[in-house]
């Protein structure tokens, strides 16, 4: 049987119900495991998504949370990646199959058998699904830790666990960089580190925005024009002259307007994740050969290319601090579009509740 620690945390019991504090059992660091005091979490849209059974498939209950910095506080025999003091991240995966092929190529987020993810996954060790970040501490195989550039503040380089990396390997993908066009669509945690990190590669940045306020600030963000998706005028002034567009929204709006943006040969890759189907009309890809795609996070290998491109170019999130308590209070504010531009949790007011 896995030794386990019960400890703190925030989750769910059901989709209607609000988060609240719960104890979770974690099993004690195995030889491979590194042991992590979670400093702060990221709340991503897809925390939201699962917490609400929005993509049905979520084991109750359910502790989200997978943009998670902190500091290790013990290690196994075998660790030989990490010390006791490191400052380290862990995002969207804790554990894959290690052997299939997407596994041996560093695209362990596509793994055959399936990833396990940081919540909502079956859990290899105990019997219950495994717990997210928003949590005192978590145990991961070393191979699933990453570093952080000494140069980042930490409760802002949180988000590039996910929301930085889910954009910077889509980015790279699809070859964004100089002399290439790029639109950015729905600037919230997702598309504003979309914004920098495509700014960063050398590539023109237009930000699409339903946004009143965002519309006022994105270039701020580093987007050289800015357009209010809502302006039919101003959306025909793109018509067919990007290269590629990153589309990071939450929830449905019309593919075809923004497919219709894209010069011949052009992609759309998707990486926002709507409860329901978005409808793609046959002429918004055939004329023009277009390409409609997507994308999911990034392997270990890239998302710590990430970090370090990150750390070279002074990349964070912008974010709003918030504490534990405040988290169903955010995920409302989340819906309507309204975090500047991401939440972090500071895990200390988790660690100073009774
Ligand atoms: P977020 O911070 O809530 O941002 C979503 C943005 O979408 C909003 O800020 C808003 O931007 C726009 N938007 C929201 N509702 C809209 C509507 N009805 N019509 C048009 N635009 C709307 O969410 P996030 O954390 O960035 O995540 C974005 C999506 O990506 C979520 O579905 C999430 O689950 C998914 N995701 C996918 C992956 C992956 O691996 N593919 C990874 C992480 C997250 P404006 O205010 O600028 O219009
Ligand atoms: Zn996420
Ligand atoms: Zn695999």
């Amino acid at each position: 049987m896995t030794e386990t620690t019960n400890i703190k945390a925030y989750g769910t019991e059901a989709a209607e119900a609000p988060l609240n504090q719960l104890g979770i059992d974690r099993r004690k660091p195995t030889a491979h495991d590194v042991e992590i005091d979670i400093l702060y979490c990221g709340v991503c849209h897809s925390d939201l998504h699962t917490a609400r059974n929005e993509w049905h498939g979520t084991i109750y209950p359910c502790v989200p949370g997978h943009e998670i910095v902190g500091k290790i506080v013990s290690v196994g025999d075998h660790v030989s990646k990490f010390k006791v003091g490191d400052v380290v991240g862990v995002g969207c995966m804790v554990d894959s199959c290690r052997e299939c092929q997407y596994c041996q190529e560093g695209l362990e987020q596509y793994c055959e058998p399936g990833m396990t993810g940081t919540y909502n996954s079956p859990d290899k060790y105990l019997d219950t699904p495994t717990f997210g970040g928003y949590s005192e501490n978590v145990v991961v195989d070393e191979n699933f830790v990453l570093r952080i550039p000494e140069n980042l503040e930490l409760a802002a380089t949180a988000p590039l666990l996910c929301a930085g990396i889910t954009t910077y390997s889509p980015l790279r993908h699809w070859n964004v960089g100089p002399g290439k066009k790029v639109g950015i669509v729905g600037i919230g945690g997702l598309g504003h580190m979309g914004i920098k990190i495509a700014k960063a590669m050398g590539a023109e940045v237009v930000a699409f925005t339903t946004s009143e306020s965002k519309f006022a600030e994105a270039k701020r963000l580093g987007a050289d024009e800015v357009v209010m998706s809502k302006d039919a005028g101003q959306m025909a002034a793109y018509q067919g002259k990007l290269h590629f567009i990153l589309d990071a929204v939450s929830a449905e709006h019309d593919i075809n307007a923004y497919l219709g943006l894209l010069r011949v040969d052009g992609s759309l890759a998707l990486v926002g994740a709507p409860e329901n189907p978005l409808p793609v009309a046959a002429f918004s890809l055939i004329a023009g050969r277009k390409s409609f795609s997507g994308s999911m996070i990034g392997g270990i290998a890239e998302t710590q290319e990430m970090l370090d491109f990150c750390g070279e170019h002074n990349i964070v999130a912008d974010i709003e601090m918030i504490d534990i308590q405040q988290i169903n209070d955010a995920y409302e504010r989340l819906l309507k579009g309204d975090v500047k531009y991401r939440f972090v949790i500071d895990m200390a007011s988790l660690k100073n509740q009774d």
